[in-house]
């Protein structure tokens, strides 16, 4: 069933982000039609303002609103230990538990040839400056339990192996 312009031009959009059906984009779309202008202005207002403050962290590529994120800035993380994560969201869950206190690594995905993702399309190569700065001792790796996630953490193990590096591999059920 296709709306009149602009009602269908917001179905398309919302249709687009992930893990919205077309159903789900009709019901987002309604729900912002019969919404408050107030509550629409301020959801328009915060994508606007996070396409224009947020980036990502010139040192581990978390999200951050100035040239390194909050974690990196941070004199009290123990720079020896790196936690190596798939997506900022895996920085965010990490952080809940409270049980790590060194600085991450964010690779933007994991390997995946079906996808055509591979290790040129991560932030892979960012990983091995910084592992080659010496200061870092141990790596932990911690993408996501699944196929994926495992192949990309075999993958880092054994090219990481070679410089003396401490390995290991949070596998967590997240
Ligand atoms: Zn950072």
């Amino acid at each position: 069933m296709m709306y009149e312009g602009i009602v269908q031009d917001l179905i398309d959009e919302l249709g687009r982000l992930p893990g919205v059906g077309p159903k789900s984009a009709q019901r987002i779309a309604f729900h912002i039609l019969a919404a408050d202008p107030a509550d629409v202005r301020r959801l328009s207002d915060t994508l606007r303002e996070i396409k224009e403050k947020v980036r990502f962290c010139a040192i581990c590529g978390n999200v951050a609103e100035e040239e390194q994120c909050r974690i990196c800035r941070d004199p009290r993380r123990d720079l020896s230990s790196l936690c190596v994560v798939e997506e900022p969201k895996d920085v965010v869950a990490i952080e809940k538990t409270r049980e790590f206190r060194g600085r991450y690594h964010v690779l933007g995905g994991a390997i995946s040839p079906i996808d055509g993702i591979g290790p040129d399309d991560l932030r892979i190569r960012e990983l091995f400056i910084r592992l080659s700065d010496g200061g870092i001792t141990e790596v932990i790796l911690a993408t996501d339990p699944n196929l994926e996630g495992e192949a990309t953490a075999t993958y880092l193990a054994r090219m990481i192996a070679p410089l003396g590096v401490a390995v290991s591999r949070l596998a967590s059920g997240r």
